[in-house]
């Protein structure tokens, strides 16, 4: 059986292993692939494994051996789902592995907003301090986050761990979701709509997937409802956003701080407007990342297909 891993770089940089898959077959892993080296990776190869190197119809079709897709993340658009099915390819995808390192970097982003660590550790060791009149100076106002409203949008898995931490905190939660589960009520946390989420929300937090139905949901006219100064963090998908309209904000002052793990095209374009917006904080999408959840990630991988091999896919997503 031979098995082949078009982009395997992202997982496993080099501190993980991936003797799990190894023992299942004969093995290959290419760190990326060109759009152009697809179907020669793919070869005679059975299994594939892809995170973002999309397998369309057309290479479904040239490359018939195929009898099984693993996914290296949660979302799957990368392949086409409705071709895979027609050929009777099971794709299984990990559905979750991170819901608490991406729940923990909300707040990387958050508290780095209203501490700016890196900013005043960098204007001690540019000798800010020790010039100082005063036994302490701030270069950037600063915030408690006790007593203030955090609006989570979408609150599944990693929205109400989000929620956990923010309640930690001593913040009240407002949350927006499709299907409310209302059990979850506490004083400290209610279900809203989002025009009041957005209304009464000091923070809001985007944990929704992107669907027709959200894309662009962050624009002119929302932001407008939103409270003056407001922060607002993304570590849910970046087309959520109209990054013109978010840079616009930023730069009159209505948005105080966008902390944002995500952007529209990845990796970010040159000519991405929100590059140029003030208080806009940008990470390179690595809320996932930490270790433990892509090692976790890694065994799950390796369950599924053990499991599709033993006769029993799971985690099927055709
Ligand atoms: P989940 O499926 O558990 O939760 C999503 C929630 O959104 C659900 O409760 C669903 O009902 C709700 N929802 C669906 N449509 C909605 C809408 N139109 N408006 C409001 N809510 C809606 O997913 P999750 O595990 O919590 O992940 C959330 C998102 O986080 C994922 O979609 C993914 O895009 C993103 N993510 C990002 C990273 C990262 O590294 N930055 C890592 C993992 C996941």
């Amino acid at each position: 059986m031979k098995i082949v891993v078009l982009d395997g770089y992202t997982l496993n940089p080099g501190d993980l292993s991936w003797e799990g898959f190894e023992a299942l077959g004969e093995f290959t892993c290419h760190d990326r692939t060109e759009e152009n080296q697809i179907l020669s990776r793919i070869g005679e190869a059975e299994i594939v494994i892809t995170n973002k190197t999309p397998l369309t119809r057309e290479t479904l079709e040239k490359c018939p051996r195929i009898k099984y897709i693993g996914i290296l993340a949660t979302g799957y658009n990368v392949v086409d789902i409705e071709a895979a099915r027609e050929k009777a390819i099971p794709v299984c995808n990990i559905p979750t592995y991170g819901t608490r390192a991406v729940s923990q970097f909300v707040f990387a982003l958050l508290l780095a907003i209203c501490h700016r660590v890196e900013d005043h550790s960098k204007s001690v060791f540019e000798g800010q301090w020790s010039g100082a009149a005063d036994f302490c100076y701030w270069n950037h106002p600063l915030t408690e986050l006790a007593d203030k409203t955090m609006g989570i949008i979408g609150f599944g898995r990693i929205g109400r761990q989000t929620a956990g931490i923010a309640r930690a905190l001593g913040m009240k939660v407002l949350a927006y979701d499709e299907y409310p589960d209302t059990s979850l009520e506490a004083d400290d946390l209610h279900y809203t709509s989002l025009e009041s989420l957005y209304a009464e929300s000091d923070v809001i937090s985007l944990h929704c997937p992107l669907f027709d139905s959200t894309r662009g949901m962050i624009n002119r006219e929302s932001l407008a409802l939103m409270k003056d100064g407001v922060i607002l963090i993304n570590t849910s998908r970046g087309p959520l956003v109209v990054e013109e309209d978010l840079a616009e904000a930023l730069k009159t002052g209505k948005i105080r701080a966008a902390g944002l793990d995500v952007v529209a095209t990845e990796p970010i374009r040159e000519d991405n407007p929100l590059l140029k917006a003030p208080n806009c904080f940008i990470t390179p999408h690595i809320a996932w990342a930490p270790r433990e959840s892509r090692s976790r990630l890694m065994d799950i991988a390796v369950e599924n297909l053990r499991a599709f091999l033993d006769g029993n896919p799971v985690n099927r997503v055709n």
